[in-house]
């Protein structure tokens, strides 16, 4: 089986660093470098010991070790930088900093070439991707709602990219209210009212691991698609 060569950008952070543990133990996909200008050395040390080539500068790690795919968590703003560096490469992205229009990824899309794929899930979680999808059914029926986003007090955009998915998603125009407090990770609830009854739908990350499925999946989809892709749904068959 081809391995599938992956560089993570953003490798020294809180999402990056459970990235770069999830890439190591995915079978079919290979580690092949870290971008983060925090990187230190020129090998990045993942704590189940395993090592590969570390890099500050995304460009050069691109000439340096060709991957076929470059997941980006890094800051809402240096992502673009980077996909620049990526996509002009012909690179495939998965990305999961938030941040982002669907204007500027359609923009940025447009420097691959017909087989290159970026890849933008503003949740890779499941249950997150549910909560979203049931969302968007019940505001059919239940017109009023709103949203709360409650994340970490280093989130840095605000609201979430993922308030901001179910928004779009859903009919009506709900209002987004922001709560950012120590202790929190990623969590939102989607509150519809009606006459004399309402209804709550919640999505709570714990913990970091809840995303790497996902985006484990999208590292192993994105080869074989292309242009603009938003949500982890695409890849799910959810009937
Ligand atoms: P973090 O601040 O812990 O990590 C960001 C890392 O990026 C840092 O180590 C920093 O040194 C590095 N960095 C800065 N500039 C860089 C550059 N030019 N190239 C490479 N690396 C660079 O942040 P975090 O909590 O890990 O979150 C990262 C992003 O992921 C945020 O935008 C956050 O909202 C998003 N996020 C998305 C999901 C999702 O499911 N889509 C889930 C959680 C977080």
């Amino acid at each position: 089986m081809k391995m599938i060569r992956v560089v993570v950008a953003g490798a020294n952070g809180k999402m990056g660093q459970e990235v770069v543990r999830a890439v190591y133990a995915a079978e079919g996909l290979e580690m092949v470098a870290c971008v983060d200008p925090s990187c230190a050395d020129d090998t990045h040390l993942c704590d189940a010991g395993d090592t590969c080539r570390a890099f500050a500068d995304i460009a050069e790690a691109l000439d340096t070790v060709a991957p076929d795919v470059l997941v980006d968590f890094t800051r809402p703003d240096v992502v673009e930088a980077n996909l620049r560096e990526a996509l002009s490469r012909n690179v495939d992205c998965v990305v999961g900093t938030t941040g982002l229009s669907t204007e500027k990824l359609q923009e940025l899309s447009a420097l691959g070439d017909e087989n290159t794929c970026l890849f933008f899930a503003p949740n890779f979680a499941i249950g997150a991707v549910l909560m979203m999808q049931f969302a968007q059914v019940a505001s059919r029926a239940m017109k009023k709602a709103e949203i709360i986003e409650l994340h970490h007090d280093q989130k840095l955009d605000k609201p979430s990219g993922t308030a901001l998915r179910t928004a779009d998603l859903m009919a009506g125009d709900p209002v987004i209210h922001s709560v950012r407090l120590p202790g929190l990770v990623a969590h939102q609830e989607v509150i519809f009212g009606d006459v004399g009854q309402t209804l709550t739908l919640r999505h709570d990350s714990i913990d970091r691991t809840s995303f790497m499925p996902g985006v484990v999946l999208a590292c192993r989809e994105v080869g074989a698609r292309s242009g603009l892709i938003i949500g982890l749904e695409t890849f799910m068959d959810l009937g």
